[in-house]
């Protein structure tokens, strides 16, 4: 009504005036609100990993609560994880999206040329920073961006890296229940504004313990594999008691699957060289052979063509598509076990039933991967991805900005629900996903053309006002300026 009100030879502009500042106004002034309202309140990112978790084992006995994270949210069928498939490799790739020639945790046992050190899983040389600091993991980056990590377990988290820890995590205890791992990290997210962490990750040793002692194809891994469902089961049920089920992104995956192996299936490499010739670096079914000064063409001659169960590679000729070449933690010779046999020097070594850590590719190799939560698609069953693709898909739920990284979000971004919600509000800032880019972009594009139109606007009425044509330009500029108006207020 207020239009009429005006007299007519300044209703141009009024327009004019109503145009600025409906271009200008709402999207902008919501734009910093939101901006506003996202520091304070970030998007919210559980990862859970359940140590050798194969891809298949949720179709061996019911396993109702990863069907109904199926039901609610995401699954993915092949997840094709990285070389060498292995525990600690691919912990590290998760939360770095780097191969492991890139992110320097070569394998669970390392021996590094230049520092003259050996890295064991198994000893405290896992707390010697050196070993991690070729990449920085994301609880790191998350924390340098203004958030806060905490994390229960995960390999590499009760690690100074790059001067930090998680802002709360567990020393490694493989004692501590389940129970009490997921109690901790449902204090930590509920804590108030301000301490709660947006970032938590999560580590439990089975069913790797178990696969490699039963091997995966002993009819008692059943009940542990319903175990696992029971566990999830109790993270959701804490999740939800807590009220943190609807507002906490929750991703469970796993490193690696397992294979099933046979006593009749052992390369013993004392019966092909004598073990003065080398020293054994990490543990089968890939193992690195540091020939000894001025040895390597002879043991690599005694190798090659060993055992027809047994692949051997020199260093420089190890496939590209592994990723696994170009770290001085790699050694000089990879020996890798055709999937079902076990490398050792002789017979007298311990033997497991069921291992990992082959071929990437192989289907046994491979581990689960579901995922529900408010930045997830509801019902959608993925057909592949690569774990390296798992981080920048947290960088963009966590909205933060990923380092350089060999994954891509291209690849999983159909995994994301398509409108932004209200739990991921910053992630507008770094999306790729075109609807929520369009978003993110349209207050300036709209300012750019209100100015553009208002200025064009200016010109004409100063010439026609200039040229005394009053009459003609109230109504010309009546029909020029409304539909103008309205494709501007669509953007
Ligand atoms: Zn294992």
């Amino acid at each position: 009504m207020l239009i009429y009100m005006i007299p007519g030879g300044c209703r141009p502009l009024f327009y004019l005036l109503a145009m600025v500042l409906t271009l200008v106004s709402p999207h902008t002034l919501n734009h910093h609100e939101h901006q506003d309202h996202s520091e304070k309140e970030r998007p919210k990112l559980l990862l859970v990993s359940f140590d050798g978790f194969r891809w298949d084992y949720i179709y061996r006995v019911p396993t109702p609560n990863f069907r109904s994270i199926m039901d609610e949210g995401v699954k993915v069928e092949f997840v094709e994880n990285i070389y060498i498939t292995k525990t600690y490799p691919n912990h590290y790739s998760m939360v770095t999206g780097l191969y492991a020639e890139m992110h320097g945790i070569v394998a669970n046992e390392m021996y590094d040329p230049a520092l003259n050190l050996s890295f064991s899983m198994e000893t405290d040389s896992v707390y010697d920073s050196r070993w991690w600091e070729q990449a920085v993991p994301l609880w790191v980056t998350v924390q340098k961006d203004g958030g806060r990590s905490g994390a229960a377990m995960w390999p590499g988290s009760d690690v100074l890296i790059h001067g930090m820890f998680p802002t709360q995590y567990l020393q490694y205890n493989a004692s501590v229940s389940f129970e009490t791992r997921v109690q901790q990290i449902i204090e930590w997210f509920s804590a108030p504004k301000g301490e709660a962490v947006d970032f938590g990750i999560l580590y439990w040793e089975e069913p790797d313990e178990s696969g490699h002692n039963l091997g995966p194809q002993s009819p008692l891994m059943d009940a542990i594999i319903a175990g696992i469902d029971e566990k999830l089961g109790f993270l959701m049920n804490e999740l939800k008691k807590s009220g943190l089920y609807e507002k906490v992104n929750l991703i469970v995956t796993s490193d690696h699957g397992m294979a099933q192996l046979s006593p009749e299936k052992i390369i013993e490499l004392d019966q092909y060289l004598d073990r003065d010739l080398y020293t054994w670096v990490d543990k089968s079914p890939v193992v690195g052979i540091l020939p000894k000064e001025g040895k390597f063409d002879e043991v690599y001659g005694l190798l090659a063509d060993a055992n027809p169960n047994l692949v051997v590679y020199r260093k420089d000729d190890i496939p590209e598509h592994f990723h696994y070449q170009h770290n001085v933690r790699i050694m000089p010779i990879l020996l890798e076990a055709k999937e079902g046999w076990t490398i050792m020097q002789n017979r007298t070594g311990l033997f497991m039933l069921g291992n990992h850590g082959y071929n990437n590719t192989l289907r046994d190799m491979q581990p689960i991967f579901v995922a529900r939560g408010p930045a997830f698609r509801q019902n959608y069953v993925k057909t592949s991805m690569r774990s390296v693709d798992l981080y920048p898909l947290m960088c963009h739920i966590l909205a933060i900005r990923p380092l350089p990284n060999n994954g891509s979000l291209l690849n999983v971004q159909d995994l994301l629900s398509l409108e932004p919600t209200t739990s991921t509000p910053i992630s507008t800032h770094f999306t790729v996903p075109p609807k929520i880019h369009r978003y993110s972009y349209a207050p300036v594009v709209g300012s750019f053309i209100g100015v553009v139109m208002v200025l064009g606007f200016l010109v004409v009425y100063v010439i026609l006002v200039t040229l005394k044509q009053r009459p003609a330009l109230k109504h010309r500029s009546w029909e020029m300026s409304q539909p103008l108006l309205q494709e501007d207020l669509h953007l």
